[in-house]
């Protein structure tokens, strides 16, 4: 903008009202907050520069869109930006972005998010799923050294879905049952020593020697001193893998052998179980994006908008055994 056209638009501030300067003020923040979004989702092409559709190199600028730079692949002839292929693809009003992160890492219902971001209720429940899928799966988490394992328990709901199959129950009710049944969901929490936790949705019954060897043996490191309750499970896929293992018998009033206990593990139930309850009950469908959440943010690492906006965009490497 020439210095003539911005003196003339300066000179008409006194003008404003009070309202009205409050809503430039927002304008210029969302500016350069779009603007921060903007440079960090470019500096994607930069630092991996293939088509995403193809893996070439050699593609060309195309143009300008939504705020991003449109390149074409020479090779494919697709037509790409820095968000194509990521879960943040298509998602508008990038300038946004930054107070909707800040509604997520400060764990902020649906309609508060909602409400401080100006955005709609459809809207905030999309983009948190968006914002939120990259963190569902534990891909990176290896465990290593003493880890302790245990289960704990969801009830299953259908929040949300039009048809139920059962008939309604209160907001936050309970199980008909004790223990394990049909109504319940199992989700199984490992942590290491060293600040690593992984948690899994394991389904309704009882955990088995089957599931843990084909879901949670990748994820853990050689040589690891498994700690857990006496379930029959745990015992088995030991054997079977070789791996140390020692049981408290929680049952019996044991609470720990030595230096080994599932203490850590049992307090980060209590943390998740404790978090979710501001949601007022959470889809099971929905449950391990609220479990990669509360993982993200009670392991602290992530503490800033745009470090979320970065975890959410990037495409994680595979899971590198060291
Ligand atoms: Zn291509």
């Amino acid at each position: 903008m020439k210095q003539v056209q911005f003196n003339k638009i300066v000179a008409q501030f006194q003008n404003l009202s009070h309202d009205q300067r409050l809503q430039l003020r927002k304008e210029i923040e969302h500016c350069s907050e779009l603007k921060e979004v903007c440079d960090l989702l470019e500096s994607r092409i930069e630092t991996r520069p293939y088509c995403p559709h193809c893996e070439s190199s050699n593609f060309i600028k195309h143009g300008f869109r939504n705020n991003l730079t449109r390149y074409r692949c020479k090779s494919c002839f697709k037509t790409f930006n820095a968000l194509t292929g990521t879960p943040l693809a298509k998602l508008r009003k990038k300038e946004l972005w930054m107070t909707y992160s800040q509604c997520l890492l400060d764990s902020k219902t649906l309609r508060k998010a909602a409400k401080l971001s100006k955005i709609a209720l459809g809207t905030s429940f999309k983009w948190r799923h968006r914002f939120m899928a990259i963190s569902q799966k534990n891909e990176t988490q290896v465990l290593s050294g003493i880890v302790e394992a245990d289960e704990t328990f969801f009830l299953k709901s259908q929040k949300g879905d039009r048809h139920l199959n059962r008939p309604p129950r209160k907001r936050g009710g309970k199980a008909k049952k004790r223990g394990l049944s049909k109504e319940l969901v199992s989700v199984l929490v490992a942590c290491d020593r060293s600040g690593h936790e992984a948690d899994y949705i394991t389904g309704s019954g009882p955990l088995s020697c089957l599931w843990l060897r084909n879901n949670f043996k990748q994820h853990l490191d050689d040589h690891v001193i498994f700690i857990t309750d006496t379930a029959k499970s745990f015992t088995a896929f030991s054997q079977q893998e070789e791996i140390a293992h020692i049981t408290i018998n929680i049952s019996q009033g044991q609470r720990q052998k030595g230096v080994y206990h599932i203490q850590n593990v049992n307090a980060y139930h209590s943390v998740l179980k404790n978090w979710m309850k501001r949601f007022h009950g959470i889809a099971t469908k929905y449950l391990d994006h609220y479990l990669g959440w509360c993982n993200e943010l009670h392991t602290r690492r992530i503490s800033e908008p745009l470090e979320l906006i970065k975890l959410a965009f990037e495409l994680k490497p595979p899971l590198n055994k060291t």
